[in-house]
């Protein structure tokens, strides 16, 4: 049997050189040239069939075994966020307002990492492995890109497997949750408006100031008060308000709202914007006002499949103590991985990434966010593991 651990142990150098090298020239959604053109570059020189461009910048490698059998899809994700790091080392993001602040970069390290130790084993492989780096994960659309452009085609994936480095949880620990473990995230945005007028004679208006304040309360009920509370975890949360007058003595003819929401079903989701939509008219009404309300589902929730995550629980023992695997990490952040999943079966599960006595604590998306690299071997042990108890026989 192949000792994973080792094997990416050896990688250990290379994988944390390459997962800085990538975190100091973030590229954000659809603008990952430089590495999508470092991931071809490692992926030709492996030998392995390689097609850019799929998804405008992303690249879909074959790793194809000597006999026949399944076809596993593992996707990782390229792309930055548009914020300023606020970290100080020598590895620091290099562009102004651009930076790795989700762990794409340790994703492609681990990717390239895992395609490495693979190749070398190609002929023991029956069957093919097809590894998938997608652009825009960042509420983008990269993942649909890439099902248009065929990423799911020709061969038809059997599995789809992805990672996440996490922060939530400390390095060693691998979240392996089964069922929904990512929430699926709608946005909405509600005009409300009214007539203007001088704030001396608000009676002379329609003041859609006040059916703001009294609309953002009756928002925040709907989750507490109009939902089963066992219908799942749902959130809703009110992220902005934005009037068309910055006069302190008018009464602007309009305020927009905008939020977010999120849930672990679909069902919840659609009664989530049945309800946004009448409350938001109801209460608009209510002072003679009129409310425009948009709404646009992002993703849907990554659900992982009950079959593909028991093997892949017990594939994982083969590099970590069974101890190690939380079975219910579950976060309400989304993902868009979600809509391979939801044509494949598979599992995308959590390497734990914190570690408090290096002081890497922050979460996902903020200017401090960092992950312990001792990470990056775990992953790309897990991530062999999982491969080859597909592909590779006995
Ligand atoms: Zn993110
Ligand atoms: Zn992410």
């Amino acid at each position: 049997m192949i000792d994973f651990k080792a094997e990416a142990e050896y990688l250990r150098g290379e994988l944390i050189a390459r997962r800085r090298d990538l975190h100091r020239h973030p590229e954000l959604a659809f603008e990952e040239i430089r590495t999508s053109g470092i991931v071809a570059e490692e992926l030709n020189r492996l030998g392995m069939e390689v097609q850019t461009g799929v998804g405008k910048t992303g690249v879909v490698a074959m790793l194809e075994g000597d006999t026949g059998g399944p076809t596993v899809l593992y996707r990782a994700d390229m792309d930055a966020l548009p914020i300023q790091e606020e970290n100080d080392n020598d590895y620091k993001s290099t562009l102004p307002g651009k930076m790795h602040a989700c762990g794409h970069d340790g994703h492609v390290a681990i990717a390239l990492g895992v395609a490495k130790i693979m190749s070398k084993y190609r002929e023991k492989m029956a069957g093919r492995i097809k590894f998938v780096f997608q652009p825009g994960e960042e509420g983008a659309g990269g993942a649909l890109a890439m099902i248009k452009d065929g990423v799911l085609d020709d061969p038809e994936p059997d599995v789809s497997l992805g990672l996440h480095l996490w922060t939530p949880l400390a390095t060693g620990t691998v979240g392996v949750a089964e069922g929904a473990v990512m929430s699926g995230s709608s946005i909405f945005n509600i005009v409300i408006r009214g007539k203007g007028g001088h704030a001396a004679l608000p009676y002379t208006t329609i003041d859609p100031v006040s059916a703001t304040g009294q609309l953002i309360s009756a928002l925040h009920t709907i989750v507490g008060r109009k939902m089963d509370a066992m219908a799942g975890a749902v959130v809703l949360s009110i992220t902005g308000v934005k009037t068309s007058s910055h006069a302190f003595n008018i009464i602007p003819e309009d305020v927009e709202i905008r939020g977010t929401f999120r849930s672990f079903n679909a069902y919840t989701s659609e009664m989530l914007e049945q309800h946004i939509r009448e409350v938001a008219h109801a209460v608009s009404a209510s002072v003679g006002c009129e409310a425009e309300v948009t709404i646009r589902h992002l993703t849907i929730p990554v659900v992982n499949d009950p079959i593909v995550t028991a093997r892949l629980r017990k594939a994982f023992t083969r590099v970590v103590d069974s101890a190690r695997l939380d079975t219910n990490a579950r976060t309400m952040a989304s993902e868009d991985m979600s809509y391979l999943m939801d044509e494949i079966p598979g599992m995308f599960f959590f390497v734990g990434a914190a570690n408090k006595e290096r002081g890497i604590t922050y979460g996902h998306h903020h200017p401090r966010f960092d992950i312990d690299e001792d990470s990056l071997p775990l992953g790309v042990a897990l991530m062999s593991a999982a491969l080859s108890d597909y592909v590779i026989p006995g």
